[in-house]
C-alpha cells in the first residue's frame, strides 16, 4: 500500500509501505476513506515532536471501512463504516474508567505519532472497540473526519472547560480549524457575544459567516485594549485560546473578566507568563486539556439532527495520492485560503 512516511525533520515521502496487519486480538485494519492534515502533522515535520520515529506513518484523524478485525473486537465486523478517533483507549486502565481517554495507559495519542496512522491507504486501529464509532450512512463524510479530532478538541477543550452559559461574552484568540470548531459548537449554549481574533483577515470573514458577532485583526499589542472596549470595560466571560504562543495567551490573561475561565486549547511549545500580580484578585479559572473524545457520540447525534455543519471547515479536496500537493496547500494556508484539506481515498 502507499502511505505519507516522516523522514526527520523536514523530510516526507508518498511511498510503498507493507499493508498493515492484525498484532494483537483487539486489533482492527481499516480501508482509509477520507482523512485529514492537522497543524500537529506540521509540528512533527519541522521536527518539533521529538519521539516521531523516521519511517513513521504520520496522521491521526479520518474514516474508513473495516477490512479485518482481531478475535477479541466485538463491537465491529468487516465492511462497517467506522470514524478513527485521534484517541487510542483501552477503555479499561484507570485513566479511561475515569472518562480521561487522553491519558489511557496503552493508547491516548498514538496514531500517527508512535505508532503508524491514517495518511495511507490502510491502518491498524488497537483496542479497535473503544477506539472507532459506527458511522450512520446518512451522516456527511466530510463532517465525520471533522470529528475524528478537530470538533472533539475545540468543544471539549475550549467551549466545555470554558463553561460557555446562556447570555455570555466569549472571546476565541486563533481563527483556525479548531478557533473556527471551537466557534461553532459554543452557539449550543447560545452566548450572548462571540469575539474573534486573528492575524488574517480571511479566516475572520469566514468566522462572521460561522456566527461571530464580532472579529478583530490582530495587528499589535492593542487588541486586547480594543476587546475591552467592545465590552464596556468588562472584557469577555470565557477566553479561549486557539493557537498556543505566549503572545496569544497574554491576550486572553489580559482580555478575562473577573470570575472568567480561560479555557487553553493551543499546542505550547514555550513557557508563557502568568500574570498572577493582576490575576490573583480576579476570581478566574484557567483550564488546560488534551482531547479525550469522551464527545464524539454526542457530536455525532449533533451532525446527524442538523445542528452542526463541521463539514464547513473543509476548503480543499484531494485524492489521497496527491498527498503531497495536499500538503503544501496545507502549509500555505493563508495564500490558499485553506482551512481543512480532505483526502480521498477512492
Ligand atoms: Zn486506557
Amino acid at each position: 500500500m502507499k502511505a505519507l512516511v516522516y523522514h526527520g525533520p523536514g523530510k516526507k515521502a508518498w511511498e510503498e509501505r507493507p499493508k498493515p496487519q492484525i498484532k494483537d486480538d483487539e486489533d482492527a485494519i481499516v480501508k482509509v476513506v477520507k482523512t485529514t492534515i492537522c497543524g500537529t502533522d506540521l509540528h512533527i515535520l519541522k521536527g518539533d515532536v521529538r519521539d516521531v520515529e523516521d519511517g513513521r506513518v504520520l496522521g491521526h484523524e479520518g474514516i474508513g471501512i473495516i477490512e479485518k478485525v482481531g478475535s477479541g473486537v466485538r463491537n465491529f465486523k468487516k465492511g462497517d463504516k467506522v470514524l478513527i478517533s485521534c484517541i487510542t483507549s483501552d477503555g479499561s486502565c484507570e485513566f479511561c474508567k475515569r472518562g480521561m481517554y487522553s491519558h489511557c495507559e496503552h493508547g491516548g495519542w498514538i496514531l500517527g505519532h508512535l505508532i503508524d496512522g491514517t495518511q495511507a491507504e490502510y491502518v491498524r486501529i488497537p483496542y479497535a472497540d473503544t477506539s472507532l464509532y459506527r458511522i450512520p450512512e446518512e451522516i456527511n463524510e466530510d463532517a465525520s473526519v471533522m470529528l475524528s479530532d478537530v470538533f472533539p478538541t475545540a468543544f471539549e477543550c475550549g467551549v466545555l472547560n470554558g463553561q460557555i452559559k446562556p447570555g455570555d461574552t466569549v472571546g476565541i484568540v486563533g481563527a483556525g480549524p479548531i478557533g473556527l470548531a471551537a466557534l461553532l459548537t459554543a452557539k449550543f449554549y447560545s452566548p450572548a457575544r462571540i469575539i474573534v481574533m486573528d492575524v488574517d483577515e480571511g479566516r475572520l470573514s469566514v468566522a462572521r459567516e460561522l456566527g461571530a458577532t464580532d472579529t478583530l485583526i490582530s495587528t499589535g499589542a492593542d487588541i486586547a485594549d480594543r476587546v475591552m472596549e467592545l465590552t464596556g470595560k468588562k472584557g469577555v466571560d470565557v477566553a479561549i485560546e486557539a493557537v498556543g504562543t505566549p503572545i496569544t495567551f497574554r491576550i486572553c490573561e489580559s482580555i478575562i473578566a473577573p470570575g472568567g475561565h480561560i479555557a487553553n486549547i493551543g499546542v505550547f511549545g514555550e513557557p508563557v507568563d502568568l500574570h498572577m500580580e493582576k490575576l490573583w484578585a480576579q476570581n478566574i479559572t484557567l483550564t488546560t486539556r488534551l482531547v479525550d473524545t469522551v464527545t464524539t457520540p454526542m457530536l455525532l447525534k449533533s451532525v446527524l439532527s442538523g445542528a452542526l455543519h463541521p463539514e464547513s471547515l473543509v476548503t480543499h479536496h484531494f485524492r489521497l495520492d496527491d498527498i503531497m500537493k495536499a500538503y503544501d496547500t496545507y502549509s500555505h494556508a493563508r495564500e490558499e485560503k485553506a482551512l481543512k484539506v480532505v483526502l480521498e481515498n477512492r
